[in-house]
């Protein structure tokens, strides 16, 4: 299958997903994930419609987005959705229109002293709780928002989540019923806050996060994989 056709294909089980749980299909949006993959193939996602794509690390992103942008015929918007050390924030900030994996309040302490633009950022809320994984711990997400939401240069934009490994699939959609409910809760509490995105949902989950409210899916291998 090409690109444009796994494309194709995510957009239709998308749409599905809304469509069953009473939600129009363009309340989801699709980041393409194109870490490990070679810039033709991002300019082929590109080309096939692809507006928005996500890379995790700061150093391979700049290897790689300067090509895309002289190849592609269209602009891509850019999200980083993995861990930023705080020394690479302003490298960060060049590359990516947008940061959906603000882990703590000392990035996003960063992120706003050094942006001379508003920057779209989604906090990382963390249900695995092993020490390889980052983000807020779900009861530290409320203070967080609170705090941040003053910062200057900074929008908070939404939560975002990886599903912790190892879940059945009732454990999962639990996870990304909390996220919801968080947000729900916080979006009450906070009437001043814009309304919240919900990042979440991956290729083998993105049914199930639609399903419980997903607004942003990220995913990698079922566009580029193969
Ligand atoms: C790699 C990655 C994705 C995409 O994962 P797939 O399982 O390939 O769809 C989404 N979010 C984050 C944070 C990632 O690192």
């Amino acid at each position: 299958m090409t690109v444009e056709q796994r494309l194709a294909d995510v957009r239709g089980r998308m749409a599905e997903a809304a469509t069953r749980s009473g939600r129009t299909p363009d309340s989801v949006h699709l980041v393409g994930v194109s870490k490990g993959h070679a810039p033709e193939v991002i300019v082929e996602a590109i080309e096939a419609g692809l507006r928005d794509i996500g890379e995790n690390r700061v150093q391979e992103a700049a290897a790689k987005i300067p090509a895309i942008r002289a190849a592609a015929s269209n602009p891509a918007n850019w999200h980083l959705v993995g861990h930023l050390q705080t020394n690479k924030a302003r490298a960060a900030l060049e590359l990516f229109d947008t940061i959906q994996s603000v882990d703590s309040v000392r990035l996003a302490e960063r992120v706003s002293s050094i942006a001379t633009r508003t920057v779209p950022i989604f906090l990382e809320v963390q249900f695995a709780r092993t020490p390889d994984r980052f983000g807020f711990d779900p009861d530290a997400v409320d203070a967080a928002v609170e705090e941040i939401q003053r910062m200057p240069n900074i929008e908070v934009s939404g939560l975002m989540t990886v599903a912790p490994l190892g879940l059945d699939e009732e454990g999962t959609r639990r996870v990304f019923r909390t996220l919801r409910e968080r947000r729900d809760r916080l979006q009450e509490a906070n009437p001043d806050l814009a309304s919240l995105d919900l990042s979440m949902g991956m290729t083998d989950d993105y049914p199930i996060a639609i399903e419980e409210g997903a607004t942003v899916i990220r995913i990698g291998r079922a566009i580029f994989a193969g």
